[in-house]
């Protein structure tokens, strides 16, 4: 999934746009102070940032040029106040990819997130746009939410999407349940270990064959992908 932070300290404006983005499908992070949102870029764990140039603590301008500095490559639209045409300026200079002038429409936000990340090589929308993953009987697209086997299509909930992508980054490592319930269900609402067993054992009807079964139960500790 296509991981998205961004960094803004005006609280409305931040959960405007991370709900819009979540509902985009994409996986979204927040900072709402310039040395978090800092740290959080040079993790070099996102595929785009978007940057407000005004933050506590440290300017977006500092941020872009800090990590352009080292080598920090993630592309970065810089959010910039109507009429502050030498913050665009600058903030291309510092090495920013994009801009975008608040108020903006989400619809053109999203548009420019989507040509940056076609034009990014390292996008990992762009890798997983066409890729299916096969996982035992399933080829799977976690990008376009699809899987079929040689019988044709298969469904699969949101969660067992979730679930099996969860497993397949971590495949051949076992996955506590806790682990595997915090990165699914997250804090807010925790399932029962028995639902997470219930998941498994639907998903293992549609990925195993008597013959080759790749979900493995780690007795007492949770399970493990083999591929
Ligand atoms: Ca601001």
């Amino acid at each position: 999934m296509v991981k998205i932070l961004i960094v803004e300290d005006e609280p409305a404006m931040l959960i405007g746009l991370r709900d819009n983005l979540e509902f985009e499908g994409y996986e979204v992070d927040t900072a709402d102070k310039g040395d978090t949102g800092y740290r959080k870029l040079i993790s070099g764990n996102y595929d785009l940032v978007l940057l407000d140039v005004m933050l506590p603590e440290m300017s977006g301008f500092d941020i872009c040029r800090s990590a352009r500095k080292k080598g920090i490559e993630t592309p970065i639209i810089m959010l910039t106040a109507r009429g502050e045409e030498m913050d665009r300026v600058l903030g291309l200079e510092l090495g920013a990819d994009d801009y975008i002038t608040k108020p903006f429409s989400l619809r053109e936000l999203s548009a420019r997130i989507k040509t940056i990340l076609r034009r990014t090589a390292t996008g990992s929308e762009k890798k997983e746009e066409n890729n299916y993953v096969q996982i035992g009987k399933l080829s799977i697209s976690f990008e376009k939410f699809d899987a079929f086997d040689d019988n044709g299509p298969v469904k699969l909930s949101h969660k067992e999407f979730e679930i099996l992508e969860h497993l397949l980054k971590n495949k051949n490592a076992v996955v506590t349940r806790d682990n595997l319930l915090d990165a699914v269900w997250g804090l807010d609402y925790q399932p029962t270990a028995r639902t997470v067993d219930n998941f498994i054992l639907r998903l293992r009807q549609k990925i195993d064959s008597e013959e080759n079964q790749h979900i493995i139960t780690v007795h007492g500790i949770g399970y493990k992908l083999v591929l």
